[in-house]
């Protein structure tokens, strides 16, 4: 750093998001205080206020290089915790639409590691920056502004049982998740609330752990994902501590997963691919099960708000949070600390428009994917354009044709990975690709896939 760092930022949330914005706070603010209503525990164990840490995290391969951008050792260092690095077309079993994808070295990086684990190294990371204070058991319970409201001066915070302190700030920046007060907290500054877009797919997840012999298994994570004929799917990552980490999926109003270990393993054999049953029928369990019925997704559009006050910004979830389902929380919240040091660059004043204009742009994909995604299923409202239904046909012979062609594989993926915008997949010579090996009957294609090893790692994972 050339510049002396000066003034304070106060982070409102110590989990993915808050942290990584402290990150690239720590690089411009003499002092930053995180703060989080929960206890946070020193080991990468799950904690009370961030629930899903007990389900399987994917970390997408532009989330993945976001983090190394942020911190200079995170491939080395994460992999000394015992996560796995992985080619996510290569190491990765991708069954879409029942359709295996070809599997083949792709330059897609990604990483197993449980959602604690990444946390956890996150913040120790960012402990250690000089100037970074994190402050748990307090929980914010409002914003300070000036008298007219038009600039945030910092946040108020209570300590469990303990007395209201208030805590000056330079920028504020709410990283408080997806139940967070954001809205209420501009409502009593005089803010009229952000537009908001929801879009409710029904997502329940049950998660199990099973002890994993490393190298039995050709993959790194096995991904079976819901698809409108058949609204159940199954996630398995291997993570540190030679766990497997199971996650069943389903998709629709009412819909009930087993959770008791025999009906858990049972079901696994009853989709239609039988990897994951194949390795859990051996393989001994861990621990109690987990649930969650996954409220809606919610996008704030924060840029199209004709005020804003000076002095606070929203990151993460706050934001956007999106459908599980398609693994793009974490990275956004990377991409997003980025585009916050891009924009901390001009200085604090009009922070909030120039950081939200650009969040947005970076936002537009995921959601459009995560949606579009969900509106394939008839029970999610919300409105399906024609563009939608040519956009989702498409990707349906998309997933035919990366069956035979790993050409077609790599181009899908490097759009679901965020590594790149989806018209992509209209290139040219994609599109020659995709007519060509979508050919194919889908039931023949689908029957193929899911029972035998079409282009299948033979590279055993460690
Ligand atoms: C079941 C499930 C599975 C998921 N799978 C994936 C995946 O595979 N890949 C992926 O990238 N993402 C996944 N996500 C999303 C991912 O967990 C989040 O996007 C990511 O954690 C970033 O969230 P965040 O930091 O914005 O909020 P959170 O992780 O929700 O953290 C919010 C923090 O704010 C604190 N807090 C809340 N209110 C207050 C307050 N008033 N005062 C002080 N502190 C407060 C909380 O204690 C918490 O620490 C999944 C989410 C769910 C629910």
């Amino acid at each position: 750093m050339s510049h002396r760092r000066q003034g304070r930022a106060v982070v409102l949330g110590a989990s993915v998001a808050g942290l990584l914005a402290a990150r690239v706070l720590a690089d411009v603010f003499e002092s930053v205080i995180v703060v989080d209503r929960d206890e946070l525990p020193v080991a990468a164990v799950p904690r009370r206020c961030v629930p899903q840490g007990e389900h399987g995290h994917g970390l997408l391969a532009r989330g993945y290089e976001a983090l190394e951008e942020l911190f200079a050792d995170f491939a080395a260092d994460t992999v000394a915790l015992g996560g796995i690095p992985v080619d996510i077309q290569r190491d990765t079993l991708w069954i879409s639409d029942g359709n295996q994808l070809r599997g083949a070295e792709s330059g897609l990086r990604g990483l197993c590691l449980s959602r604690p684990a990444i946390e956890g190294y996150i913040r120790e990371r960012v402990a250690a920056l000089p100037g970074v204070e994190i402050r748990a058991g307090h929980e914010a319970v409002g914003l300070l502004s000036t008298p007219d409201g038009t600039r945030v001066t910092g946040a108020r915070i209570q300590p469990l049982g303990g007395a209201v302190e208030e805590l000056a700030a330079d920028l504020v920046v709410d990283a408080t998740g997806r139940g967070n007060r954001g809205p209420t907290w501009l409502a009593e500054l005089g803010y009229e609330p952000a537009a908001e877009e929801r879009v409710d797919a029904h997502m329940v997840y049950v998660t199990r752990e099973f002890r994993r012999t490393p190298g039995a298994s050709p993959y790194a994570a096995l991904v079976q994902a819901p698809w409108p004929g058949q609204p159940f799917g199954v996630v398995a990552i291997a993570v540190e501590g030679d766990r497997w980490q199971v996650t069943l999926l389903g998709c629709g109003p009412g819909i009930t997963l087993p959770a008791e270990l025999d009906e858990f393993v049972a079901f696994t054999g009853r989709l239609p691919d039988p990897r994951v049953h194949e390795i859990l029928a051996n393989a001994e369990p861990i621990g109690e099960p987990h649930r969650m019925r996954l409220p809606v997704s919610v996008r704030r559009r924060y840029e199209d708000a004709r005020r804003l006050p000076e002095g606070l910004v929203s990151t993460g979830d706050a934001v956007c949070a999106f459908n599980p389902a398609y693994g793009q929380g974490m990275t956004v919240a990377a991409a997003e600390a980025l585009t916050l040091r891009d924009c901390l660059a001009k200085g604090v004043a009009g922070l909030p428009q120039r950081f939200y204009r650009k969040a947005a742009k970076l936002i537009d994909t995921p959601w459009e994917i995560a949606v579009g995604g969900d509106l394939r299923f008839e029970h999610v409202l919300g409105p399906r354009t024609r563009k939608t239904a040519f956009i989702n046909a498409y990707i349906g012979k998309v997933h035919r044709a990366a069956v035979g062609d790993a050409v077609v594989g790599r181009a899908f993926l490097r759009v679901a990975n965020l590594m790149a915008a989806p018209p992509s997949l209209f290139a040219p010579g994609i599109v020659a690709r995709v007519l060509r090996g979508s050919r194919r009957p889908a039931a023949e294609v689908s029957r193929v896939a899911g029972r035998q090893a079409v282009g299948a790692a033979t590279r055993p994972v460690r």
